[in-house]
This record gives C-alpha cells, sequence and structure tokens, in this order.
C-alpha cells in the first residue's frame, strides 16, 4: 500500500483528479487528508520528503499559545486548544500532555501568570489538558532542580500538548493513503496547467528519481508549499507579488541532564521580549526559538550566530548548570511562512498567526500561515473552499474523528518504540525474526536497525537523511552520532532499494553534508 511502485501506477491510471496538493508540510497533508475522507480522488505531491520544510522543525509543541492569549486573541487560542485536544485524542502515539513551568521572581507577574493560565484552561473547555496552578518556591526547585535559585519566588504551571512533528507527517501521510489518496514523496511540481480560459487545472511534476516527467489533471490545484509559496504563484503569474515572508526559528538541542524532571520550563518574556521553552523530547531537551526576519528561503536554513548566542545565554540566566556551544547535540533551523508585511518596519510577533486561504484569478487555491497545531482545521477550511472553487460535491469533513495511523489505546511510553503506536508489534516481530535488526545503531541511540527496514518498506523513506531527520529522528537529537552511522544506514537502504554502490557512496555525501549543518 505505501510502496512508491504501487502509488506511481495509480498515478498512471488516473486522467483527472478531483485535488492536487503541491507540498507535504502539515498544511498539505493534512488538506490530503480532509480531501480523501470526503471521497475526492487525491493526489499530493512533496519534492523532497513528508515534513522535510517548516514541518520537521517546529517546537513540537501542540498549543494554544499563551503569547497569543497575552496579545488578546481569544478565537485563534480557542481554536487551536479544541485541535490540540483532537490530536491527543486521534494520535495518542504521538502527543502527549506536557506540563510546563513558569519561573516567577516578582508577585505582580505571578499573579499575573495565574490568573491568564486560569482563562487558558477554561477556553479549553471539555478538552481541557489538567488545571494551572501556582506552587511555591520549594516546590518550583523540587521540580525543576537545574533552575537558579536567585530571587525566584514560585512558579506557575499549566499544561499543553507536545509531538513528534515529522512522525506526525509520516503517520498523516498514510492515514491519507488508507484513505484512497495517492501521496507521493520526491515528486516536484514545476509547472502548472491551464485551460483556455486561464483556470488552473492541473500540474506537470518530475519524479526527481527518475527523471520521469507527468502532465497530470485535476478539478482544483492547492498550493500548501509554506515559504516556497511565492514560487508556485509566480508559475500561474510571473508577476505576482510575494504573499510570503520567511522568519527563522532555531532550536538547541541539550543532554536531558539540563533539565532532567519531567517538566517543560517557560519563559514568557526574555530581555528582548520573546518567548523561550525548554522542553523535554525523546529523552533530550529541545530550547527554543527565535523570530529573525529573512530575505530568502531554502529547504536547509543556516542558524545564525546571534541566534544561538540569545539561545545559550538566555538559558544560562536561568539555569545553574551552564550550557556551552559543545553541549549542543543538535541544531536545527525552520522558516515561518509569515504573511509578508507591507511596512518593512513590522514585527515578526506581531505578524498575523492564522492562516489565510487566497485563491487566485486563476483559481489557484493557496493556503499560507497557522501551525501544525491547527493543521487538521486549516485543511477543512481549505477544502471547503476547493469544493466550491472546484465545483465538487459538497460533502461534509470528517477529519475530526479520524484516528491518524498507529493510534492505539494503550501505550507505555518508557521505551522509545511507543511511538510507532500500532506498528510496534510488526517492529518486534521483524526483530523476533532475525535477531541482528535488535542491534541498536549506535551506542548513545537506542534506536535499531528493525526500525530503519520498517522506515524503508512502509513509512516511504527513500534516501539516508530521510530515515536520519524524519522517521527515527536522530539528525535532530545526536547530529555528532547521526554523522557516524550514515554508511551504515546507506548500506541497508541500498540493500533494500537494490541499488548499487555508487549510488550508496551519493547517500553517504547527500546525508553527511546536510548533517554537518546540524552540528554546531
Ligand atoms: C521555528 C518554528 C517553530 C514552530 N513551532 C511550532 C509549534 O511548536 N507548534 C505548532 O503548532 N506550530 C509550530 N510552528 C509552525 C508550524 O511548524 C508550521 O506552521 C507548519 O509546519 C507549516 O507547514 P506547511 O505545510 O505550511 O509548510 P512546510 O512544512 O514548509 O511544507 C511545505 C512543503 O512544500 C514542499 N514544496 C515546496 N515547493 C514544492 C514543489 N514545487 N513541489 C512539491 N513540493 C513542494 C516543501 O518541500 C515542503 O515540504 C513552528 C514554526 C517554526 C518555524
Amino acid at each position: 500500500m505505501f510502496e512508491r511502485k504501487i502509488l506511481i501506477k495509480q498515478l498512471k491510471q488516473h486522467s483527472n483528479w478531483d485535488v492536487i496538493i503541491i507540498g507535504g508540510g502539515a498544511s498539505g497533508l493534512g488538506i490530503a487528508l480532509d480531501s480523501a475522507t470526503r471521497g475526492f480522488k487525491t493526489l499530493l505531491l512533496e519534492q523532497v520528503d513528508f515534513a522535510k520544510g517548516t514541518s520537521s522543525r517546529s517546537t513540537k509543541l501542540l498549543h494554544g499559545g499563551v503569547r497569543y492569549l497575552a496579545q488578546g486573541n481569544i478565537d485563534l487560542v480557542k481554536e487551536a486548544l479544541y485541535e490540540r485536544g483532537l490530536l491527543l485524542k486521534n494520535a495518542p502515539h504521538l502527543a502527549s500532555n506536557q506540563s510546563f513551568i513558569i519561573p516567577n521572581y516578582g508577585w505582580f507577574e505571578t499573579i499575573k501568570y495565574t490568573i491568564g493560565l486560569k482563562i487558558y484552561d477554561a477556553l479549553a473547555g471539555k478538552l481541557s489538558f489538567g488545571k494551572s496552578i501556582r506552587i511555591n518556591k520549594k516546590e518550583t526547585l523540587s521540580r525543576l532542580s537545574t533552575i537558579k535559585n536567585g530571587s525566584l519566588k514560585g512558579g506557575v504551571v499549566y499544561h499543553d500538548g507536545q509531538f513528534d512533528d515529522a512522525r506526525l507527517a509520516v503517520n498523516i501521510a498514510q492515514t491519507a493513503i488508507e484513505h484512497g489518496a495517492t501521496v507521493l514523496n520526491h515528486f516536484k511540481v514545476n509547472q502548472l496547467t491551464k485551460n483556455n480560459k486561464g483556470v488552473v487545472n492541473g500540474v506537470v511534476a518530475e519524479d526527481t528519481e527518475t527523471k520521469v516527467s507527468y502532465t497530470l489533471k485535476t478539478k482544483v490545484v492547492i498550493n500548501a508549499t509554506g515559504v516556497f509559496t511565492d514560487e508556485i504563484l509566480k508559475m500561474d503569474n510571473a508577476e505576482s507579488k510575494n504573499i510570503v515572508r520567511p522568519s527563522q526559528g532555531i532550536h538547541l538541542v541539550l543532554d536531558k541532564s539540563f533539565l532532567p524532571g519531567n517538566d517543560a520550563i517557560m519563559i514568557p518574556k526574555t530581555n528582548d521580549g520573546r518567548v523561550l521553552f525548554l522542553v523535554p523530547w525523546h529523552n533530550k531537551v529541545v530550547v527554543g526559538t527565535t523570530d529573525t526576519l529573512l530575505d530568502s528561503h531554502s529547504l536547509e536554513p543556516k542558524a545564525l550566530d546571534t541566534e544561538v548566542d540569545f539561545i545559550i545565554n538566555t538559558a544560562n540566566s536561568y539555569l545553574t548548570k551552564t550550557v556551552s556551544k559543545a553541549d549542543v547535540l543538535s541544531i536545527f533551523a525552520g522558516l515561518r511562512p509569515l504573511a509578508a508585511p507591507t511596512d518593512k518596519s513590522e514585527k515578526t510577533k506581531e505578524i498575523s498567526r492564522s492562516h489565510k486561504i487566497i485563491v487566485s484569478n486563476s483559481e489557484l487555491i493557496t493556503i499560507t500561515g497557522g501551525k501544525w497545531t491547527t493543521y487538521r482545521r486549516m485543511a477543512q477550511d481549505t477544502i471547503n473552499k476547493a469544493i466550491s472553487i472546484g465545483k465538487l460535491e459538497s460533502k461534509p469533513c470528517k477529519t475530526k474523528d479520524v484516528k491518524i495511523h498507529g493510534a492505539i489505546d494503550s501505550i507505555d511510553k518508557t521505551q522509545h518504540q511507543y511511538i510507532y503506536g500500532s506498528d510496534k508489534a510488526a517492529i518486534q516481530e521483524l526483530i523476533r525474526e532475525t535477531p541482528e535488526l535488535g542491534d541498536t545503531l549506535h551506542p548513545r541511540l537506542p534506536y535499531t536497525k528493525a526500525e530503519i527496514i520498517w522506515a524503508i518498506r512502509y513509512e516511504m523513506a527513500r534516501t539516508v537523511e530521510d530515515i536520519l531527520a524524519r522517521r527515527v529522528r536522530t539528525l535532530f537529537l545526536d547530529a555528532r552520532a547521526t554523522l557516524e552511522i550514515i554508511p551504515m544506514v546507506a548500506k541497508i537502504l541500498a540493500n533494500e532499494l537494490d541499488k548499487d554502490t555508487i549510488w550508496e557512496l551519493q547517500q553517504i555525501n547527500d546525508c553527511t553534508k546536510i548533517a554537518n549543518q546540524y552540528v554546531l
């Protein structure tokens, strides 16, 4: 079902799709799932890999956004808190309830955050993750054993969601396929086609593995390409103005000893007025993020020295265990596809984070903005728009109740393979059949060879980087260890895909080049 050969065959079988989606990040994949579950003939094309763009580089939070609450954006917060609740219900293997502590240094802020977070709880309604409470200094110090004592007065505990972004993307792709969609990675859209009235009626896309080009016809084309939005809009109209401006956010990944407990830290106002999170993730700590407006975008954005210094300095002003550059296990940068500001002086924090759906004169539908947490709602709105633009049969959205591939009722999160949910048993079966597959990839990484095989056979991974960045996530957790295992993983991949040594060496080169960027 998830085999590339089969999916490409489907591409050749259908002469007219209902919906073609360009881009396999959170937005595009959510739309593919929504469209397929409403019964539309759906095709999604992703130029590299699912979540290769921003969608693998988030802070991994499912949140209403405490910051947006402070800005008075109640509707946005309420909508996101509802979606957060749905994700915990529909993807319990990937999403979890995470407690956050805001350390307080003055009585005024203690009262402010206590009241603010009570409102946050109330907005979640029935889907609340737990009540926020004020805790005293002693309890704050015992729960956050590495927080500086100094002038600490206490803390406010609140709850939000936490998840694995790239694995959710892969599991949504699988769910969409299970509901009848054709979803392909390593397929780049290079051109839009139009009918004689100038209405977009298809795409020309290239299989980047074989270089074979396909002309594909459809009733609706949806542009869900994040920071690449303007490139697609220019395929439609070379004169179109840029509507997206990238804003970079970076994260540093540290050893768990920097934040040993179960609680995350939320610093609501750093020296320059930003929010900083320190969040436990896969037995490490993710620290971020920044907000730096850029003039250009790329698939592998680079952290600026000033961003690294900002995160390290801020973390060090709160933690007793000093962070140095040598402690950084991985560094990754992502680009927010923000609406391009009209006034150059506009600060990124103030630009709208809610999603926007734009319909071009050619009837190309573009979705921009939003966040991972609200991907399902964004998809619902986009397909509703596609129904009216493409004159598709009006059918209601079903995704509120659609379980994501891998969803399972009881999960033991003590062992790392819980993330596979219902697939865990099949991975363990692989190890039972061939015990060597139970070998771990590296002394510092718990992942097994069986998970590599699984990613190739059942999760559509096509390159070493697909596997290490977005299936087992080692590149985001320990970039140096990842560099050491690249050749071994390339060998397994070449063997599974029946490729020669030249291909294998090219894979080693390509992945090494990318992985070096994750080392600070
Ligand atoms: C630093 C940072 C932290 C964040 N943290 C959070 C968080 O904690 N929680 C949260 O809810 N949200 C968070 N977000 C927001 C969230 O990550 C994004 O809103 C979301 O991932 C955007 O998804 P997307 O699908 O729109 O874009 P992308 O993920 O960038 O996907 C677009 C895709 O389109 C593909 N593409 C481009 N051109 C073509 C083409 N010609 N043919 C085929 N494919 C193409 C790209 O390869 C890419 O994969 C964060 C964002 C950033 C930057």
